[in-house]
């Protein structure tokens, strides 16, 4: 089976102590042809940068968090964002969006810090990764009004209402991370049978969120055919099958950057 990661944090993996070039290459002998490395502050593309320049096969972003908005220095940030674009030339803006359950600034001014970033990412002809909790309805009313040109993903889905089919409208693509394996997490099982499978993407959210049977453990990309599996399932597929369409769907967004 091939397979891709739609979403993982290597650094935050290799900070916890864990070993990457022996998971990379027991990744690569075992389907895994890619996926991206995503960024939260503008900075850490550097230090990022050390471990992706190893493996020009990983698509990676850099972008802030919306915990940042608490910043006095917005523009000083976005400085640097800007910096690091031209410098690093990333494949997407990310993760960016709005976080309401952690208290990290008042929901105006994680508006402006994403609003702001959307245009950077048109700016710059980027795609956008975007880390959304609680705040679907703010999230959906957002991206009405300010476009994603290039490409717009809605990473870890997890949407309480039935908005799917309004994100989708929008040509956006939901990622389905390991917590779709959870017993309690229904809604994210429901969207994940209904929704058109080529706007499906599959992540790990690595090194958090493992996937069930790993559920507790630091999840890494090398779980991630548990989630392939499963979602299969709930779409009464062959994982096979399915993960060919999954993979397909995110060479749409970021085409191979190595020919194989
Ligand atoms: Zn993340």
């Amino acid at each position: 089976m091939r397979y891709i990661d739609s979403h993982f944090h290597l650094h935050h993996l290799a900070e916890k102590g864990f070993e990457i070039p022996s998971m990379m290459q027991r990744l690569q002998s075992d389907g895994f042809i890619g996926g991206i490395d995503i960024g939260v502050d503008p900075l850490d593309m550097i230090k990022r940068y050390e471990v992706l320049k190893n493996y020009p096969f990983l698509h990676y972003s850099v972008g802030l968090y919306p915990s940042h908005a608490e910043t006095e220095s917005l523009h000083i940030i976005l400085d640097q964002l800007e910096d690091m674009i031209e410098k690093y030339s990333p494949h997407a803006i990310g993760e960016i969006g709005l976080d309401y359950h952690w208290d990290f600034s008042t929901p105006e001014r994680q508006q402006e810090l994403f609003i702001l970033q959307i245009q950077m990412a048109n700016k710059h002809k980027l795609p956008v990764i975007i880390h959304n909790r609680d705040a679907d309805h703010d999230m959906l009313k957002l991206l009405k009004e300010h476009r994603p040109e290039y490409g717009t993903i809605l990473h870890c889905y997890s949407v309480e209402d039935d908005l799917s089919k309004d994100f989708i409208a929008l040509d956006a693509y939901l990622s389905f991370a390991g917590n779709i394996t959870y017993k309690n997490n229904n809604h994210i099982q429901e969207a994940a049978k209904v929704i058109p499978i080529d706007h499906m993407l599959i992540e790990t959210d690595s090194p958090y969120l493992a996937p069930i049977p790993k559920r507790g453990k630091l999840n890494t990309p090398e779980f991630i055919p548990y989630t392939y599996e499963y979602t299969a399932g709930l779409r009464q597929m062959e994982t096979e099958a399915f993960s060919e369409i999954i993979c397909n769907n995110f060479k749409r967004i970021f085409p191979p950057l190595l020919k194989k």
